[in-house]
């Protein structure tokens, strides 16, 4: 049986923004957001903006599909981790979403598997879906690792959340395409997906269910090209998520 499901469009915008220009930005997705838009949306802002996405979501009724995500989440529960931020405290902004394991993170925060892992977790636990990023760099490309790479990746959250792997949501992005222009072609990223579905396949019956995002310089002029795959259920969109209308071209180009 085929399951349909909503595909998900997720904006990263990364360490950007500002009071003014995050409200811009949200106004213009308000006003020109489909409704209802055919696709799961949402935005990760970063962790100080959090109570303002949520004042002005209260604010503007266009807002309202547009569910509330996270760049990042502490492994550890409470306690003496300066700078940390909690999956509860992410909890407490209304936060349906947080990524875990984006490239920048495992390369400039050396994050490693496990502690991506453990960050899931904390995730799960809270009641918050992680969306855990998984991607090899243009070495490992070339060199014929991506596949032994994103399994290992991914592995390592499975092997720690196993009992509700079925609740994480998965983003594929290949390093040497984020905020580089270069795109994985449709074909390159839909065999990677489906290597990972095969993967969630063999450690829940829910596999069909799990989210596996794309990620890595999709626009409003390659995104319908990417989301016609029949493994690619959505993507997660850096640069292009912090222009309104681009990020609205992507959410139109985004349906089940
Ligand atoms: C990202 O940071 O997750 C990303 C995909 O960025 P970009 O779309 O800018 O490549």
């Amino acid at each position: 049986m085929t399951i349909t499901m909503k595909k998900l469009i997720a904006g990263n915008w990364k360490m950007n923004g500002s009071l003014a220009a995050n409200e811009a930005l949200l106004k213009g997705l308000a006003t020109g957001m489909p409704a209802p838009p055919r696709c799961a949306v949402a935005v990760c802002v970063p962790a100080p903006y959090l109570g303002q996405f949520r004042a002005l979501a209260n604010a503007l009724p266009g807002l309202s599909a547009v569910d509330l995500g996270a760049q990042d989440v502490s492994s550890q529960v409470a306690g003496a981790f300066t700078g940390e931020v909690s999956a509860s405290m992410l909890k407490d902004f209304g936060c349906r979403y947080v990524i875990v394991g984006h490239s920048e993170r495992r390369q400039y925060h050396a994050e490693t598997d496990a502690v991506v892992a453990q960050k899931a977790q904390q995730a799960l636990a809270a009641g918050i879906t992680p969306i855990v990023c998984v991607g090899e760099t243009l070495a490992q490309r070339e060199a014929g690792q991506t596949q032994a790479v994103v399994k290992r990746q991914l592995a390592a959250v499975i092997h720690a959340n196993g009992h509700c792997i079925s609740e994480i949501v998965v983003a594929y992005e290949p390093v040497w395409a984020i905020g580089t222009g270069k795109t994985a072609t449709p074909d390159e990223a839909q065999a990677v997906h489906a290597v990972l579905r095969a993967q969630l396949k063999a450690a829940t019956d829910q596999a069909a269910r799990v989210k596996i995002l794309y990620g890595g310089s999709m626009n409003a002029a390659n995104a319908a090209w990417l989301l016609g795959q029949p493994d690619i259920d959505g993507g997660l969109i850096g640069g292009a998520s912090l222009k309104a209308q681009d990020f609205l071209t992507i959410i139109a180009a985004a349906f089940a």
